[in-house]
């Protein structure tokens, strides 16, 4: 992925920031910096703080403890109109009796920017979100989507240093929602604004991001690259929370080099990749995507080395077919492989008896926790 875009210039620096509501810790020293033209997601489960860190960073919200930095200088103090942030809420509310164009301006005309200027920058930023066409419409003659399309001219007109987005698609429907979604991502590069986005839907943090953060109960969990938090999460809130995954239990036998040992899963010994510093005897658990697992066809009475399940359920997903196996032990085994009709091997028959294989390196394998 191409981050040429963003520097390494620090525009939000969140420092030990802690606030509780009710007697009760929401976040527990935070740290977080955000670089200058980045486009951050927050993830994370229903309650877990996520907006909280956000209006912490607007001004909408003070904290307890700890500091708020933003383009370097310490607003912690600072009301949130004199802060450089805007926000952009899932419900956009935008004034219905004026029209699209007075919409995006009215916070330029409360600042008293002057007319002359006005004009221009919110026609250029309506021509940003392609609705220049639309400038004299009132909202309820929009779509949801064009209607979202202007509460974010409107919070990027006044050219904030930072935007921040809290569940912002969520109201639009899905097709609608996965073009907003690469708009967005365009329009974020384009301006060159840092965006702090908040989402539930990993998906969309996976596809738009160039960095995401996982929280779970006011804290961090893994903060990386998308790629990074998909492909090598670091625990298991993580991997479940991303994305489909297969957990396995399995016993170290022996280390067989710096990045492979031996271990049993089931009653099946094989090779695993693994960086941690284990020894024999030692849980650990294996984790595997999906789509990294291979079902191989076998006899009913062969006996073979590896995994053995059992296709309990086959589901046709167009681009590929999901199986779902169960192993001898009752586990179920999530597998999708892709879709090729010339391809018999895919087309497993239910109840088959099948190999369960996969390219090793592509497991990742963690320290034993709680499922
Ligand atoms: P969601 O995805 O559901 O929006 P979230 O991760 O954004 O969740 P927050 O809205 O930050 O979570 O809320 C975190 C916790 O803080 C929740 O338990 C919530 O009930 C509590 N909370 C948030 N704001 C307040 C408030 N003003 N007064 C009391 N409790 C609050």
């Amino acid at each position: 992925m191409n981050h040429a875009h963003v520097s390494h210039k620090p525009v939000v620096e969140l420092k030990s920031l802690t606030k509780s509501f009710d007697g009760k810790e929401i976040i527990s020293r935070f740290n977080l910096t955000v670089n200058d033209g980045e486009f951050l997601t927050i993830l994370g489960p229903s309650g877990c703080g996520k907006t909280t860190v956000l209006r912490l960073i607007a001004g909408l919200e003070d904290a307890d403890s700890g500091r708020v930095i933003i383009d370097g200088k310490d607003v912690t103090d600072i009301p949130a109109e004199q802060r450089h942030v805007n926000t952009v809420f899932q419900s956009y509310a935008l004034f219905p009796h004026m029209s699209v164009f007075e919409n995006v301006a009215f916070g330029l005309r409360m600042q008293g920017v002057d007319r002359t200027t006005i004009e221009p920058r919110v026609m250029e930023a309506l021509r940003m979100v392609q609705l220049d066409h639309y400038a004299s419409r009132k909202p309820h003659q929009l779509s949801g989507g064009q209607q979202q399309r202007v509460a974010i001219a409107r919070a990027v007109v006044n050219k904030p240093k930072v935007l921040l987005l809290d569940e912002s698609l969520s109201a639009l429907d899905y097709k609608l929602r996965k073009r907003m979604q690469m708009e967005l991502k365009q329009l974020q590069r384009k301006l060159g604004i840092t965006f702090i986005f908040v989402t539930h839907d990993q998906e969309e943090a996976l596809s738009m991001s160039d960095r995401i953060l996982v929280m779970r109960d006011g804290e961090i969990e893994q903060d990386g690259s998308p790629r990074e938090i998909y492909e090598e999460p670091k625990n298991l809130f993580v991997a479940r929370f991303i994305g489909e995954i297969n957990v396995f239990d399995a016993t170290v036998i022996k280390r067989m080099d710096e990045q492979r040992i031996w271990a049993r899963i089931e009653s099946r010994e094989c090779e695993v990749y693994c960086k941690l510093d284990v020894r024999a005897g030692d849980q650990v658990k294996v984790l595997l995507r999906p789509e990294d697992i291979r079902i191989e066809e076998i006899s009913d009475d062969a006996n073979p080395n590896g995994l053995i399940g059992y296709v309990r359920e086959r589901n046709y997903k167009g681009m590929t077919l999901d199986s779902v196996l169960e192993m001898p032990s009752g586990q179920t085994v999530m597998v999708s492989e892709f879709f090729n009709e010339d391809d018999p091997d895919v087309d497993h028959s239910l109840d088959q008896k099948v190999a369960i294989t996969w390219v090793e390196s592509w497991e990742v394998v963690l320290a034993d926790e709680k499922a």
